[in-house]
């Protein structure tokens, strides 16, 4: 990720001072490419370095940050700025119902999202109905169908033989009549973009006056999704898009090419099959995301809400420090596991995702109990004082836990890339870490 890249660039450059603009030069480089690796426009990129090295030329380095630390936060706050800044709220009718159109190619989601939308408004006590303007796709209708029964929300239906324009002036009229508060508008999609659709979509635009026009892409398509955003907006005005499929291996480079193409926020991240309610966009989180820094934000949100917060200070204090012991090991363990799966919260820890790579840490919910057993069958101060685990310890311990030799050398293995990897961060962070250090 970039932490350790920057970590590099700046390696030698300690202490207090002003950043010169060969450094920034340098992490610039770096930053440049995490940008184009998460697939983030080129154009984009370039803008936005010539920005930040605006701002990092001469910035002071003080006593509790460290240079890298200086540069990823001035990248953080400007890739934050420039996806929209604070979260975006959709768009609320003072003469309900308010009315949402979804949009976008084919297969990106708007049908899924749509049945999302459906479930987070219904949460908050709202009653939306689904309108269903897919004719073209056989199974389109029944698809919404199924949808809305899981959820609970109506559907409304007018089979394939009527035009999507008047399933939609009757949608519009079904939802004043039933009371619904919201209306969201589930239309075709092509393959690409074409004449037909867009003019189809223009007139479904007219009758229904929509008050959310959103713009569904699939995260995974990268560059495409801004050619897709850029046309769609030329023709349709956009208030704002769904970012799909966000649960695959994409930085979410498109999040940040979208917004500033087009200048639509990102109001929605959707993020699996399953119809749970649309997620609000954060664009800090995707800051981190794009970054490659691991979604911190998420992690230390997580964890407040489940960790301990006086032990997870100590905690910090001794990452700080690197006096951390055995007993930290399987205490911190311990704490993660009741955090929920393991995999994902690795990805989330910046530093952690690189220990996978390393494929010394396997992550695996059995293996912690094993893992248990070896700490716990470890005298104190084998614990405290790991250097002293000799051949003959480690056969002890290994009888001790019934487990082998082999797997007590590969957890003290683990335990050292981890202290290492731990250093390694918390010198990155600087000696009070980025705003006064994870609580
Ligand atoms: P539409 O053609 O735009 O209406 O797209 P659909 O809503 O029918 O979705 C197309 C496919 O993508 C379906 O198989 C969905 O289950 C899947 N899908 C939609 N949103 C997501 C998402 O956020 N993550 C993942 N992994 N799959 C998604
Ligand atoms: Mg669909």
């Amino acid at each position: 990720g970039l932490t350790s890249r920057l970590q590099n660039v700046f390696g030698k450059l300690r202490g207090k001072g002003k950043l010169s603009e060969e450094d920034v030069n340098e992490a610039m480089r770096e930053v440049r490419l995490a940008l184009l690796e998460a697939d983030v426009n080129f154009k984009v990129v370039k803008d936005f370095i010539a920005k930040v090295k605006e701002q990092a030329v001469g910035a002071e380095v003080t006593k509790s940050f460290t240079p890298g630390m200086v540069v990823i936060d001035i990248v953080n706050k400007e890739l934050t700025e420039l996806m929209g800044g604070t979260q975006s709220k959709l768009a609320k009718s003072n003469r309900p119902p308010t009315v949402i159109l979804m949009a976008g190619l084919q297969g990106a989601g708007k049908t899924t999202s749509s049945g999302k939308l459906a479930k987070m408004l219904m949460k908050d006590k709202h009653r939306p109905l689904l309108v269903a303007c897919d004719i073209y796709r056989p199974a389109a209708i029944k698809q919404l169908q199924v949808l809305g029964e899981g959820i609970g929300a109506p559907v409304f239906t007018m089979g394939d033989k009527t035009s999507p324009v008047e399933i939609a002036r009757a949608g519009l009229a079904h939802a004043k009549e039933h009371g619904n508060d919201y209306v969201i508008i589930d239309t075709a999609g092509r393959l690409h973009i074409d004449e037909a659709l867009m003019e189809e979509l223009r007139q479904v635009h007219e009758v229904a006056n929509p008050d959310e026009v959103l713009l569904v892409v699939d995260a995974m398509t990268g560059q495409e999704a801004v050619n897709v955003a850029q046309s769609f907006h030329s023709q349709l005005e956009l208030t704002g898009v769904v970012l799909t499929k966000l649960d695959g291996d994409t930085r979410g480079g498109a999040a940040l090419s979208v917004k500033a193409v087009t200048g639509t926020p990102i109001k929605f991240v959707a993020t699996g099959e399953k119809i749970e309610p649309l997620e609000p966009f954060h664009p800090s989180r995707m800051a981190s995301r794009i970054l490659g820094m691991g979604d911190m934000l998420s992690l230390i949100e997580k964890a407040q809400s489940n960790i301990d917060a006086e032990k997870a200070a100590e905690m910090e204090r001794k990452m700080r420090t690197a006096e951390f012991t055995f007993e930290d090991f399987l205490e911190q363990m311990e704490q993660v596991r009741n955090l929920g799966p393991l995999d994902q919260l690795l990805d989330m820890l910046p530093g952690m995702g690189k220990m996978k790579d390393m494929k010394n840490v396997k992550v695996d919910e059995k293996q912690i109990s094993r893992v248990e057993a070896i700490v716990k069958s470890m005298t104190k101060v084998e614990k405290q004082k790991p250097e002293i685990l000799n051949h003959s310890r480690r056969k002890r311990i290994a009888a001790g836990s019934g487990t082998s030799i082999a797997e007590v050398n590969r957890l003290i293995k683990q335990f050292d890339d981890m202290k290492k990897m731990m250093k390694q961060f918390s010198s990155m962070m600087g000696p009070k870490g980025p705003k006064g250090g994870m609580k």
